[in-house]
């Protein structure tokens, strides 16, 4: 879990919700310049959110789980449909927000064993793959998702094909074949002065997600197609 002194988006989202405003949420990685996180976006209603967010949220039925929930904007647009939604975050500070906000949440960590609650729907939104955190770890995922699925349970999950990022002009790509795949991204975020730990941070194309989804006993298939490389995932087990 999270100690409050090192979770900035947690400390971003709880200054959001206190004062309807927050300074700066950085995001460092040593793939490109120092990037923003704009904290409102994590905030966004089912109208702000995108098309493929909106379809997962319509798709989503019986018990669902809201897996990295954030400020829990997910859960929240899910219960005004009528839809039961529990959520749960390694952030103390944002599930703090999420229970002010009225949402069923709890700090938990997905990998954690001793989490056996059943769902019919786990929802991973905002590069779901992410908390994957690197290749190494697709194992354990796989695993945690089979400890929490209910017979015929499915997993809507996004992520992108960051190959748009090593494009050259014409069309060729320019990867290092011998080195980590090419959505594993190093991440480290900061908010005032709360300074987080850096932590591994994972893009899937649908190809790769769907070749260790088949590894590791799953289906995968892509339900929606975004502008930009992105997509929805629906794995249930196979
Ligand atoms: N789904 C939200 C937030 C996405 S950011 C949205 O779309 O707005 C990713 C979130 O996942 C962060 O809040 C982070 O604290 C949480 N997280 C990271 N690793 C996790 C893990 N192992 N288990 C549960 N939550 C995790």
């Amino acid at each position: 879990m999270l100690p409050i002194a090192a979770d900035p988006m947690g400390a971003a989202i709880y200054d959001f919700h206190k004062t309807g405003n927050a300074d700066t949420l950085i995001v460092r990685s040593s793939m490109f310049e120092d990037d923003e996180i704009p904290v409102e976006d994590l905030f966004r209603s089912f109208e702000g959110m995108p098309s493929l967010e909106q379809y997962a949220l319509e798709l989503a039925e019986g018990r669902i789980l809201d897996v990295g929930a954030g400020s829990g904007c997910h859960s929240l647009a899910l219960q005004k449909m009528g839809k039961t939604a529990f959520a749960i975050d390694i952030s103390p500070l944002s599930v703090m927000v999420m229970k002010e906000r009225g949402v069923d949440a709890r700090q938990v960590n997905l990998y954690d064993p001793a989490f056996t609650d059943k769902f019919d729907t786990v929802l991973m939104l905002m590069n779901g793959t992410g908390i994957m955190g690197n290749l190494d770890n697709v194992k354990a995922f796989f695993k945690a998702l089979k400890r929490l699925l209910n017979p015929g349970g499915k997993v809507y999950i996004d992520s992108s094909d960051l190959r748009y990022l090593y494009e050259e002009e014409d069309g060729s790509l320019m990867i290092d074949l011998a080195g980590d795949y090419y959505g594993q991204l190093d991440y480290q975020m900061q908010y005032k002065d709360v300074e987080g730990e850096p932590f591994d941070w994972l893009y899937l194309d649908f190809n790769t997600l769907a070749y260790y989804a088949e590894e590791n006993g799953f289906k995968a298939e892509v339900l929606f197609e975004g502008e930009h490389y992105d997509y929805l995932a629906g794995l249930t087990l196979a």
